[in-house]
């Protein structure tokens, strides 16, 4: 199928990115296409306009400073699985990125555009979610930051105005060996999740948890933190009877249904990920900043 016929407006600058999503008449940012187009052509959406940003330069890059990370929100997602020092400091990235769609889909597929485009199961989603990241926005009445917990609203719903443009996400990484781990399950390589889990540990050196922080995809129509599972495991050593109950805890979560199965399949391929996940994190206590 085709897309229904749309103008098409190529800015150099945020500045007239902004201009021209204010100005046009339903319009839509082109990022990678990856998932735009698709949903063009299968006319789930219907632009009028799209405002292809792919020759702003400046939200392209990878800024890898010791007490922050900055990623433009036009980098694609490949450079950030090979980029070393996201590896160094953040390995959680590359683990995650494995795991999105085909490296031909990862060569052309932004941060930004998969962010915004926002699936229930979209690893870059639950990462931000995870890693507490900030969204740096720009629109009509200029820049603002928002915290990724106030962006992942609800299904494919990113909490930003439509004319609105994502420009870059920041975090900060975590201590130097730090534990962490992403899994998941897919029918195919390459599909949407079925359900993920993406877990970070710290320790003091006696061992015990000091922080922990847990992400669980595709469950529900969002990625969704799992605090009580955190509060589980934070003051213990990682024992079985901790991850007992955040395995428990994810009742708490919501769970959907869909072609693919019922709740309780879906439930118990998350907990199955949160397991595979607690147990890498917990081994690799040494995989983060300065032992790449
Ligand atoms: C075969 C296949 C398999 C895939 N598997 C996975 C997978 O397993 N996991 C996964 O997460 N994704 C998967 N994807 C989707 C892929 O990751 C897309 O790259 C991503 O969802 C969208 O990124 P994009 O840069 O292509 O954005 P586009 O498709 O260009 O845009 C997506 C949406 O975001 C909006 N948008 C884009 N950039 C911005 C911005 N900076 N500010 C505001 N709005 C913006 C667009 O208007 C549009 O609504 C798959 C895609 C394909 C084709």
């Amino acid at each position: 199928m085709k897309p229904p016929p749309f103008e098409y407006i190529r800015p150099s600058t945020v500045a007239e990115a902004v201009t021209a999503m204010a100005q046009s008449e339903e319009p839509r940012i082109l990022a990678g296409g990856q998932s735009l187009m698709a949903m063009m052509n299968l006319r789930y959406v219907f632009p009028a306009t799209l405002v292809d940003i792919n020759d702003l330069h400046d939200l392209v890059g990878i800024d890898a400073a010791r007490d922050r990370i900055r990623i433009g929100a036009m980098t694609r997602q490949r450079r950030i699985e090979v980029d070393p020092d996201i590896a160094a400091l953040a390995p959680i990235f590359p683990a995650a990125l494995r795991h999105v769609g085909h490296r031909q889909t990862r060569n052309r597929g932004t941060i930004g555009g998969s962010l915004c485009h926002l699936d229930p199961a979209a690893e870059l989603a639950a990462l931000v979610l995870l890693m507490d990241a900030t969204l740096e926005v720009t629109g009509p009445a200029g820049t603002r930051e928002v915290a990724a917990s106030d962006f992942v609203v609800g299904y494919m719903t990113p909490g930003i105005a439509p004319e609105e443009i994502v420009t870059a996400i920041s975090f900060a990484p975590w201590a130097a060996g730090h534990g962490s781990s992403f899994q998941e399950y897919s029918r195919r390589h390459g599909d949407f999740a079925i359900a993920s889990a993406g877990v970070m540990l710290e320790t003091d050196p006696e061992g015990t948890i000091t922080r922990a922080s847990i992400c669980i995809g595709g469950l529900g129509s969002t990625p969704q933190r799992h605090p009580e599972g955190e509060a589980a495991l934070v003051g213990t050593r990682g024992e079985a009877d901790g991850i007992a109950t955040a395995l428990d805890a994810c009742d708490a979560l919501e769970c959907i249904a869909d072609f693919h199965g019922g709740p309780a399949y879906r439930m118990n391929v998350a907990r199955t990920m949160l397991r595979r996940a607690l147990s890498e994190a917990r081994s690799g206590m040494n995989n983060g900043r300065g032992q790449a």
